[in-house]
């Protein structure tokens, strides 16, 4: 295995060296949010302190540089994710505003009675929801393709459900509470056969491996700042060109507009019409510093030793007597959900907390994946790349003294 100097990179983390109750803080808790590097800390800062005007509105020298880094943020997204154009990319609040934007602008305007969109049992409230109000609104159904006891999508069940009455085919890439990576490149396949466009939910697979919409084939691709590296309320909307210059604006507003009169108003290009008001300046300053960050620490070296604390945290996890693993697919991210025979999830989950070690417990936005296991909840680990072995060790020894004051 490569070298990687985690105490290096842990040193870039200022909240990864703070205490809770008197304990070293274990942060195992970052498929809910990731902490931040000074870089972007510093970025957002030295935006406020320097260069803070608001964007597009102003001739001035500090206007000028606000977006010129506004617009750079989108530039460098674009190519972190390998669009063909900056055009492509929507800069919003966050994977749930990405998603209603498709789900108002898109959906809502095509679907009827009798069509269906399709999603799936492991996904997130925020790619099941959306749909539940526009079938509501327009007649047409919410179908949800099923999983396996390992916390597989069943694909050939998944592919099998796209018919003719689907409009729009929904996927997470990567499951937030299983850590299971679904094979978007296929899916995409069967959906351009078909001729029906795929959203894909990147949420859980930006922050742990290199994403590149093109070579996946699918049509959007929904992302979340704050779960890499980057401020909150930051995120986007990647869409081809074609469905963004189709889609109706879903907020109107200030900076949208070509022209506005009485008589008729008209739109910015995309993906100005979907970007009314005033946005997240300092937070896409940060977003751009979060990207340089990830190029500097390289994909590569995470995924190896994320894959390597993944397989050492799940081999550790299985010595504990009545512990249940919720989700063993084949390919993972970092994130392990599990429980313990005879312990509330809440209860664990707290009692680690008083260890130093945060993870989560609960549905994990997540309802329709927690009826399929048929439990209430689950505790969640989930690493990142700046976690250790070490912090391993010592989760897996705060589980085991938690345990016993439970039994
Ligand atoms: N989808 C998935 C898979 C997620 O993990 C999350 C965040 N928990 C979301 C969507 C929603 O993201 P946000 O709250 O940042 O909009």
């Amino acid at each position: 295995p490569t070298v990687f100097d985690v105490q290096r990179i842990r040193a870039d983390f200022p909240l990864l060296s703070r205490t809770v109750h008197d304990k070293p803080l274990i942060y195992f808790d970052n498929a809910n949010t990731s902490q931040k590097p000074a870089s972007v800390i510093e970025a957002v800062d030295d935006h406020y302190r320097r260069h803070n005007a608001n964007v597009s509105r102003a001739v001035h020298q500090i206007g000028e540089e606000a977006t010129a880094a506004y617009e750079g943020a989108r530039d460098k997204l674009a190519r972190f994710i390998n669009a063909t154009s900056r055009n492509e990319l929507v800069l919003t609040s966050g994977t749930t505003q990405s998603i209603n934007l498709v789900a108002y602008s898109y959906a809502l305007p095509r679907l009827k009675p009798g069509d269906a969109i399709l999603t799936t049992v492991m996904e997130h409230h925020a790619n099941i929801v959306p749909w539940q109000l526009m079938a509501a609104r327009t007649g047409a159904t919410v179908k949800a393709a099923p999983i396996d006891e390992r916390g597989e999508l069943i694909v050939e069940k998944y592919i099998e459900m796209l018919t003719p009455e689907v409009k729009l085919a929904c996927v997470t890439h990567v499951s937030n509470v299983l850590g299971t990576v679904n094979p978007v490149r296929e899916i995409a396949r069967e959906c351009r056969k078909r001729g029906i466009p795929l959203l894909v939910d990147g949420s859980q697979a930006v922050p742990h491996r290199p994403v590149d919409v093109q070579a996946l084939g699918c049509d959007f691709y929904a992302l979340t700042g704050h779960k890499m590296l980057s401020p909150t309320g930051t995120g986007a909307l990647w869409a081809r060109k074609e469905h963004l210059e189709a889609m109706p604006p879903f907020f109107g507003g200030g900076e949208m507009i070509r022209e506005v009169r009485f008589d008729g108003t008209t739109f910015a290009e995309p993906p100005h019409k979907f970007e009314a008001g005033t946005p997240n300046i300092a937070g896409f300053v940060g977003l751009s510093a979060a990207i340089d960050y990830y190029h500097s620490v390289g994909f590569d070296a995470i995924h190896s030793w994320e894959q390597q604390l993944l397989a050492y945290a799940t081999e550790r996890l299985r010595e504990i007597p009545g512990l249940r693993l919720v989700g063993e697919a084949k390919e993972k991210e970092p994130v392990i959900s599990f429980l313990i025979e005879g312990a509330q999830a809440t209860d664990l989950a707290t009692l680690l907390d008083l260890q130093g070690v945060a993870v989560r417990s609960g549905h994990h936005c997540a309802h329709p994946l927690m009826q399929f296991f048929k439990v209430p909840a689950t505790l969640r680990a989930s690493l990142a790349f700046y976690n250790t072995r070490e912090e391993v060790d010592a989760f897996i020894t705060a589980l085991l003294k938690v345990r016993k004051l439970l039994m």
